[in-house]
């Protein structure tokens, strides 16, 4: 980073840059470089969390302002500072806003990457060949790239397989026109692989993939890739304490034995088509968001979207223009947020700010990262005496009104619309999505129709609902995942025979998301309720959960035993903590059918509790909850 030298700016442009960035991170960033507390201004500091989980945020009056200003001057035209000067607590709690504890010191310091790389391995895999570990991983997305990295820190080999012929996994596979993510990407990203060039603060689909990529390639994980190889079956083998993979490659199918099976397949990844009778009979393209096929060409034709979720968000306005017709089918309307710089480049004064100030990028990382986590907690927590209809506490309601004047704002003119684009259900039954003004303007646009009526069933010339049949040329599926059925295409087999398949029969739990009883040495990351509703990020779990993966792997190459087996009381224990907890959160006490409950109802995909208690449970593996297993021996004992 070259010397910061601000000679050339006045006030007044300096006060614009600072405008565009954070002035917490920014003070922060100061105070830390040198060594000055009188930056960590009461004006300042995060006083309140608002309804979206903001505290302040480019706050550029007063004195604040004048102490950002004074700051930058302070630190220009001298020597770059060193970046990993301590950070004390007292500057991270200055960050938050309030006092903290070292849990949550802890994980901030993580996310703040001072000093880099918090999360690699501090031990090295012996070289023996007899406690030689080997890992298969099965996917080539963020999971499977970031498990790669830690075995590959450890010095533990390790082979990725990959159906697709890429990196990305859902990145890979999501190519609608539009698509791009909802998560800023300061913090949807790895600790160890931080960027502060994006050119958006919400990356297109083909940025962050390229980020993958970039990542994979840097980090040697493209030589260590089986692409188009697919795994049709994986058996613990209880002699060996090994997995026995059946693997289909572009030379066809063949065998591979690990000593341990990371499923790193994540949870989104095989579309839902809807049941509706007639659906196969439909004489014109029909493809599912996650297939979108780009030899179809839109232009000028009548195309049905059904869902208005996610996905459907996203590529309704992107095909809005394109389209002749285009007809919306809604069974219920999403919630958003207003985030009107959504789709637009990173600002300028941003951008400078990650230029010119060292650490600045670190601790905006680390408060975008705790502004999105468990500060949002009260506005999804139920209240159980809380009974007005369409929210769950008071905070929520709060949060619903705001929600509603946003609404109310963007469809004044259109009362017909308005009535049905505000759901009936709590703020944070699903995902907020990101309003930029974008779904209000696509659905006034003349060719665009909203239709709520129940879709009955699918002809030859279209979709018939309980009001009519309406023809189109083209349908697109934006119905989502079968997020519950993690690895059911996939036949493996743990100790005693059992099934995962049967075991979890769509309905999956497993020990932090992570270990499943009877099959030991199988790890997943992004699994089971692990998947994240209000933010935070997907990174930082699967980085938590790659953490307890490797915790596991020490104690195997430690001890040189061959396998370790979530217990089954622990298993019941935690899936009944997470299901009390469940209850108690917007989408958990919702009757709403969404992908984060399986078919029994129960939410099999989300964590309720606090971030931090995914951070403090994952660092290390808690070896009374896991049995140690030892080659050609069956019963073994329980660790300590
Ligand atoms: P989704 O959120 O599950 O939405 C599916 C939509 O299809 C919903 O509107 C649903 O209606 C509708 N639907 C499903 N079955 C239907 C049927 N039989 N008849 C009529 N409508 C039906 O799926 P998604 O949009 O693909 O998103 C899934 C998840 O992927 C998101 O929650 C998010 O985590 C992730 N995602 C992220 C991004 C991003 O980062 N920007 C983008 C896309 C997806 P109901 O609501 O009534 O069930």
């Amino acid at each position: 980073m070259s010397v910061l030298d601000i000679e050339a700016l006045t006030e007044p442009e300096l006060a614009e840059i600072i405008g565009q960035g954070e002035l917490v991170p920014l003070l922060a960033a100061l105070a830390h470089l040198t060594g000055d507390r009188h930056y960590l201004a009461l004006e300042a500091r995060p006083r309140s969390v608002t309804v979206l989980g903001r505290a302040v945020a480019g706050v550029t009056d007063g004195a604040a302002l004048e102490l950002a200003i004074s700051g930058l001057k302070a630190i220009s035209g001298k020597d770059p500072h060193p970046v990993d000067a301590p950070v004390d607590r007292e500057l991270i709690e200055y960050l938050v806003g309030t006092p903290i504890d070292d849990g949550t010191e802890d994980m901030l310091r993580y996310q703040l990457g001072i000093p880099h790389d918090q999360g690699a391995p501090r031990w090295q895999a012996s070289t023996s060949s007899e406690a030689g570990l080997s890992v298969a991983i099965i996917g080539a997305g963020m999971s499977g790239i970031l498990m790669a990295r830690r075995l590959d820190q450890a010095g533990i080999p390790y082979t990725v397989f990959e159906r697709n012929a890429d990196f990305g996994g859902v990145w890979h596979e999501n190519t609608y026109p539009g698509c791009r993510v909802d998560t800023t990407n300061y913090i949807y990203s790895y600790s160890f692989a931080t960027r502060d060039n994006w050119k958006h603060d919400f990356s297109l689909q083909q940025a962050v993939q390229g980020y993958l990529r970039e990542v994979a390639t840097e980090f040697g994980v493209d030589k260590n890739v089986r692409f188009g190889t697919e795994l049709l079956a994986a058996t613990y083998n209880e002699t060996s304490c090994t997995w026995q993979l059946t693997l289909d490659g572009p030379d066809g199918p063949y065998d591979a034995e690990f000593s341990a099976m990371v499923s790193a397949v994540g949870q989104l990844n095989q579309p839902k088509i809807p049941d509706v009778p007639g659906i196969d009979s439909f004489a014109g393209p029909a493809f599912h968001t996650a297939r979108w096929d780009q030899d179809v060409d839109l232009t000028g034709k009548r195309v049905a979207v059904i869902g208005t979720g996610a996905s459907a968000y996203q590529v309704i306005p992107a095909i809005a223009d394109q389209v002749g017709s285009l007809t919306i089918f809604q069974r219920s309307a999403p919630w958003m947020e207003w985030t009107p710089a959504y789709t637009e480049e990173v600002k300028p004064g941003l951008r400078w700010l990650f230029e010119n100030v060292p650490t600045y990028s670190h601790w905006y990382r680390a408060y975008q990262f705790w502004i999105t986590a468990d500060a949002r907690r009260p506005y999804y927590t139920v209240d159980p005496n809380w009974d007005r209809p369409g929210s769950v506490s008071a905070e929520n309601e709060e949060l619903r009104q705001h929600l509603v004047n946003g609404l109310e704002r963007q469809y004044q003119d259109r009362p017909d619309l308005l009535e049905r684009v505000i759901p009936s259900y709590a703020p944070y039954s699903k995902r907020l999505l990101r309003d930029n003004g974008q779904w209000a303007k696509t659905l006034h646009q003349p060719n665009v129709r909203l239709v709520s009526d129940h879709i009955e069933a699918i002809d030859e010339q279209g979709i018939r609902t309980s009001a009519e049949h309406i023809d189109v040329d083209v349908i697109i599926y934006a119905t989502g995942f079968r997020a519950s059925e993690i690895l059911a295409s996939v036949d493996v087999t743990g100790t005693d025979s059992r099934k995962l398949r049967n075991e979890w029969a769509g309905d999956p739990k497993a020990y932090m998301g992570v270990a499943v009883p009877g099959f030991p040495n199988l790890f997943c990351l992004y699994g089971p309720n692990t998947n994240v509703v209000v933010s935070s990020s997907l990174f930082f779990f699967a980085e938590s959960a790659a953490n307890l993966v490797m915790s596991a792997l020490e104690h195997l190459d430690k001890t040189g035993a061959g396998a370790v087996d979530c217990t089954q009381e622990a298993l019941d224990q935690f899936v009944a903590e997470i299901d009390e907890a469940s209850k108690l959160t917007a989408w958990g006490a919702s009757n709403e059918s969404t992908w984060y409950k399986s078919a029994s109802g129960r939410v099999s995909q989300n964590w309720p509790l606090r971030v931090l208690d995914y951070w403090t449970a994952t660092r290390e593996l808690p070896m009374e909850k896991f049995q140690v297993l030892r080659p050609a021996v069956r019963d073994l004992e329980v660790a300590r």
